[in-house]
């Protein structure tokens, strides 16, 4: 039996993936694309929901909007259990915070053409303030043959949202006050007539301003992603949380795959709209793992019975990036649960349940880390600071899988610009490589 170990990443080779796979990734929607690219690569064929999924054994992808679920059947299935073969599931989300266009974004302010936004998620609102920014996502085009959703990237720097200068408010440095509705709306351009955003996006996704239908377009940062530091030993990126899981998860289900026999069926899924809470057609708390879990079970032959036994042993590991001690904030961390940047993949523990992790979760991705030989830390809240949550306990309660929330460290989580070690992206991919395909 081959099973892939760290020595599989190599730390150099898996810091430029994750560049090149956040630079590509400026929406939900092109991080799965991305994915779906990659996976295609290592043998996954893409299936719609609408068919029959495929009764022989085989590498399969679905996408639903910015969300993905891929898996393996080839390796389990001469297993024992047969359709009942449990599942080993690596989560992830594909969105970021942001700020989102409006659907009638055009107006003038003091003869600047500017675009109505709404935030997503719960950014920084700072770090958006004097970036150059581009425009991503997705954009519903009429056509001679229906409807279609055609991706749109401007990696160009067309916006900004503009500071106010210090003269003009002397309290700034003291305290920033950023209203969400009036003080982060970018211009783009100037002029006493408003600009039209329909026949903008209509002309870079090919289809004139009256076929435009609709869009879900966000801003995004146009400044690569690169490696910093003294001994170029981090990495610069927008939204790392959580494509740097999304791309660990990727590596790892591929590397998973190329096991020759296995236990467990091997399982990505990549959920958009994490960010805003999760409740969506597509979101952890949607139809989309459990649907598509059960329906692996049907075409193996198995019925409910078969997927709720299966179900029983399945185990989730649920990635999402870690807060690492930050050195000018140290008093905001647990004192006994310190976690460093390129020190290893960060078990999640809260005993709220805002991570899903118990013992039994936890004990897999212990295992799963001394399986890849990488190091592994765990993380806890202060007891007196509230705790972030993830797609974790969602998927925990949908599936009734024993969970673990993971993640990889980081700083700055939702600035417009986030901060890793270049070494973490591979122990991760190791780390979740050996969950999903363990000894
Ligand atoms: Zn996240």
């Amino acid at each position: 039996m081959s099973h892939p170990a760290a020595g599989a990443f190599d730390a150099d080779s898996e810091a430029q993936g994750l560049i090149e796979f956040v630079d590509a990734s400026p929406s939900p929607f092109h991080a799965c694309a991305q994915a779906a690219d990659s996976l295609a690569a290592g043998g996954f064929a893409e299936l719609s929901e609408r068919e029959p999924f495929p009764t022989t054994p085989g590498r399969y992808l679905v996408r639903r909007g910015g969300s993905l679920v891929a898996w393996d059947t080839t390796g389990a299935a001469a297993a024992s259990a047969g359709a009942a073969t449990p599942f080993r599931v690596v989560g992830a989300h594909t969105d970021s915070p942001t700020l989102r266009i409006k659907p009638q974004p055009d107006h003038v302010s003091a003869g600047w053409q500017m675009l109505g936004v709404e935030p997503y998620g719960s950014p920084l609102l700072n770090s958006w303030l004097d970036r150059d920014l581009g425009l991503a996502g997705r954009v519903a085009v009429r056509t001679a043959g229906g409807v279609q959703t055609r991706l749109l990237h401007d990696g160009q720097p067309v916006l900004r949202v503009a500071q106010l200068a210090i003269h003009l408010d002397r309290g700034a440095n003291d305290e920033l006050h950023l209203d969400k509705q009036r003080h982060l709306v970018p211009l783009w351009g100037v002029g006493e007539a408003p600009a039209d955003f329909r026949a903008y996006v209509g002309a870079r996704v090919g289809a004139e301003p009256v076929d435009v239908l609709a869009w879900d377009v966000m801003v995004c940062p146009v400044q690569p992603s690169t490696r910093i530091g003294r001994e170029r030993d981090l990495i610069a990126a927008p939204r790392l949380d959580n494509l740097a899981t999304s791309y660990a998860g990727v590596r790892a289900l591929l590397a998973a795959a190329a096991a020759a026999e296995a236990r467990h069926v091997p399982v990505l899924v990549l959920f958009d709209h994490e960010e805003v809470g999760s409740t969506s057609e597509r979101g952890a708390t949607s139809t989309l793992l459990p649907s598509v879990l059960e329906r692996v079970v049907a075409a193996a032959g198995g019925g409910r019975e078969d997927y709720w036994r299966a179900l029983a042993g399945t185990v989730v590991a649920s990635g999402d990036m870690a807060h690492a001690t930050h050195p000018n904030y140290p008093d905001r961390h647990e004192p006994l649960h310190r976690i460093r940047v390129n020190a290893g993949p960060v078990l999640k523990v809260n005993a709220n349940l805002r991570y899903a992790t118990d013992s039994v979760g936890a004990a897999a991705f212990v295992e799963a880390c001394a399986q890849a030989d990488v190091p592994l830390q765990t993380f806890v809240s202060r007891s007196d600071l509230p705790c972030g949550s993830t797609v974790g306990p969602f998927t925990a309660a949908l599936t009734g899988a024993a969970t673990v929330d993971v993640g990889a460290p980081m700083l700055s989580m939702h600035s417009a610009r986030e901060l890793c070690g270049a070494a973490d992206p591979a122990m991760y991919a190791a780390a979740l490589a050996a969950f999903l395909a363990p000894d």
